[in-house]
């Protein structure tokens, strides 16, 4: 096959699109997205200066998610001395998993010239994944111990950062996904949350809220394209996949999409078209009600912001130091 724009041969066909592409208009058209989706989230304010910038704190993994959009946005702002990229990896305590992540994004951003931070679960936490899926106090899968420390890392870090934005990898296959398990549980609040922290509009920030807003520039891309992109601009990504990987609910509603959307192009994009507007809803009517979990204050134990007396992440701690 063809590509429709040069007539070279194509690497990819997007049945959604009906278009045949080769590499090289693959790649022009992942970035196009992510260009478009960065002005249409408004994530650079027309007042962001060169002696005030905006400074995005990316969360990457070294997975290819988060490697397509650090080079992408790197490439982007290059020239730009109104954005300045930091990007902070976590290191999670799995063995011969994580390291090579690490030395992955190590390259990426030396390659790149952008500022790379490390944290770990270790250093600030005490805990490393591979001794919670041992102890497993709470009985859950390990993800959703994982899930919560690092999402709690990321907002402490873009807030000690001062960040303006925290930009997480995730494409349109992870937000198809996120928005069918909403849909499915029922979770209206959920969808709210969603919606207030990564789908819509960015709130002011107040200086002494702790919650550095969330955006999701990949989130137009199909995750095939995503891994084409890396592969085509062969970018230093690492694709094991993580031992303790257990979101099975995950993976059902993953390949259930990918059938269907074989016989329905176009699937993924109609559903995220409709579920915004639904989790716009649900936000106002949380919002009007309130808040969407009602009184926010700081946890007894970390400070950081919480519904509860004791954070998530605090409550956890505890258990698996109980263990
Ligand atoms: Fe953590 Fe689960 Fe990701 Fe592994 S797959 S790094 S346990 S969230």
């Amino acid at each position: 096959m063809e590509c429709d724009t040069c007539g070279r041969d194509a690497v990819h066909h997007a049945a959604y699109s009906g278009r045949h592409l080769c590499g090289e208009h693959l790649c022009e058209s992942v970035e196009r997205r992510v260009r478009r989706r960065v002005r249409e989230d408004d994530l650079l304010p027309d007042d962001a200066t060169p002696a005030d910038p905006q400074r995005w704190v990316i969360g990457l993994s070294g997975g290819k998610d988060s490697v397509v959009l650090t080079q992408i946005l790197s490439e982007t702002f290059a020239e730009d001395p109104r954005v300045e990229l930091v990007a902070l990896s976590i290191h999670e305590g799995i063995e011969g998993y994580r390291d090579e992540s690490l030395a992955a994004c190590e390259r990426l951003t030396d390659d790149l010239d952008v500022t790379h931070e490390t944290v770990s679960y270790a250093e600030e936490f005490d805990v490393r994944m591979d001794e919670v899926v041992e102890d497993d106090p709470e009985n859950m899968a390990p993800c959703a111990y994982c899930g919560v420390f690092r999402r709690d890392l990321l907002e402490a870090y873009a807030d000690e950062y001062d960040a303006d934005k925290l930009l997480t990898g995730h494409n349109l296959d992870d937000e198809a996904q996120t928005a069918v398990m909403n849909f499915f549980e029922g979770d209206l609040r959920q969808m709210a949350k969603h919606y207030d922290a990564s789908l819509g509009p960015f709130p002011d920030r107040n200086p002494t809220d702790r919650f550095v807003p969330r955006a999701k520039p990949l989130r137009d891309v199909p995750e095939k394209e995503v891994a084409l992109y890396a592969h085509v601009r062969d970018l230093p990504a690492h694709i094991t996949e993580c031992p303790h990987a257990s979101e099975a609910y995950r993976g059902e509603i993953q390949e259930t999409l990918l059938a269907l959307e074989e016989d329905h192009p176009g699937l993924r994009h109609s559903i995220m078209a409709g579920y915004e507007e639904i989790a716009a809803m649900a936000a106002d009517r949380y919002r009007s009600a309130a808040d969407h979990d009602g009184e926010l204050s700081p946890c007894e134990e970390c400070g950081s912001t919480t519904a509860h007396d004791v954070c998530r992440k605090c409550s956890l701690l505890r258990s698996l130091e109980a263990a």
